[in-house]
């Protein structure tokens, strides 16, 4: 029998999540249909329509494979999928190449560097010092979005000129942060990789305009963001033009001030695990203080994080922005020798109602 459905929209507290149903042949058996998208990685809830039609509706938090394969299940009459909201997203594929390095290859790559490039002196210092650890990306802030007015605001273009000149002349890529439409062409013109902050995800016209000019972006995610709300904002840089985008979770807002955010590591291992999707981790922002960076650079990791991006600084306590939480040269060094032996393997997900998808993980 097939039949035509829309895609059910299942309440679920505040939200409503749009789920795709499976609609099964007269005659066909529920069960093993079941098992089998369970063994995809499906989660399946079983429908049972009025007029004696049976069917699946698949929740949207299960894996993501082609609907092919669903529709190739014996049994199986039709399915209805709902339109993604962020499909260019959807539609990325793991490995992402940017300058050389592959975000969800065999490593974990590595971005560090100050917080704020403070001279062409430290800039320089640290690069060269980078370049012994195997960190593929140096990091420095130009422009800085800061809470306060009379905090440090970076030494804008001058620093980017510095960046770049340490960068090339230690032989490392470079990710800086455009903070405005303003700075667009300058920090496109240095960076190989253009970070979106915390607080400007949600700034549209700024993401259209780095969008334009083509280049690879690192999105952080939104202090107060969700992951839907987050990848949409990713959906708007590919849309836009941006050739690639690098999802980066910092820590977002909690009601507990012990720390300075908290590290939604939940939402990593969706993206990784779930999304398919290259995100980073940045344990810095995420806890504000350098001693618990490398435990939670390592439960990134774990978590699938596919890299990290670090503040460091040749004396933190003179840093001029964000000191509690950049590590020493040296402490990173041992980090980074850490990091170098965790190969994050291939993404997985072991849904309760099933034994691990038996059949090869697909690249969306
Ligand atoms: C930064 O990377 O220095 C920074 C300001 O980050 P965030 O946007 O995550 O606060
Ligand atoms: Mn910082």
């Amino acid at each position: 029998m097939r039949r035509a459905a829309a895609p059910s929209a299942v309440a679920c507290g505040r939200y409503r999540i749009v789920a795709m149903i499976v609609w099964l042949e007269t005659g066909a058996d529920p069960q093993r249909v079941q098992q089998e998208l369970a063994d995809l990685g499906l989660w399946a809830i079983r429908l049972d329509g009025a007029d004696g039609a049976l069917g699946f509706s698949v929740q949207p938090w299960s894996r993501k494979v082609p609907l092919e394969w669903l529709e190739g299940i014996e049994g199986v009459a039709s399915v209805a999928a709902p339109t993604s909201t962020h499909r260019l997203v959807d539609a990325s594929t793991l490995p992402l190449e940017v300058a050389g390095a592959e975000f969800g290859g065999e490593l974990p790559v590595l971005m560090a560097g100050p917080c704020s490039v403070e001279s062409a002196e430290q800039i320089d210092r640290v690069a060269g010092h980078l370049a012994a650890s195997g960190v593929h990306f140096l990091r420095g802030g130009a422009f800085k979005p800061r809470t306060s007015p009379y905090a440090f605001q970076g030494h804008g273009e001058p620093a980017l000129s510095w960046l770049r000149k340490a960068a090339d002349t230690h032989g490392l890529k470079v990710v800086t942060e455009a903070m405005s439409e303003a700075s667009v062409p300058a920090v496109a013109e240095t960076a190989d990789l253009i970070q979106v902050g915390s607080r400007n995800m949600h700034n549209s016209a700024l993401l259209q305009a780095i969008a334009h000019t083509g280049k690879p972006v690192l999105l952080k995610r939104g202090m107060a963001a969700t992951v839907e709300e987050w990848l949409q904002a990713g959906e708007y840089l590919l849309f836009h033009g941006a050739s690639g985008v690098v999802f980066c979770e910092r820590g977002i807002r909690s009601f507990d001030a012990s720390t300075r955010n908290l590290l939604d590591l939940g939402a990593v291992a969706l993206l990784r695990h779930v999304h398919r999707l290259p995100v980073v981790v940045d344990p810095s922002h995420a806890l504000g203080r350098r001693d618990l960076v490398a435990p939670l650079a390592r439960a990134a990791l774990a978590a699938g994080a596919v890299g990290l991006i670090v503040e460091i600084h040749p004396s933190p306590g003179q840093a001029l922005s964000d000191g509690p939480q950049a590590l020493s040269l040296d402490d990173f060094d041992r980090l980074a020798a850490e990091v170098k032996a965790f190969a994050p393997g291939m993404p997985r997900v072991t849904p309760a109602a099933s034994e691990t998808p038996r059949r090869a993980s697909p690249h969306r």
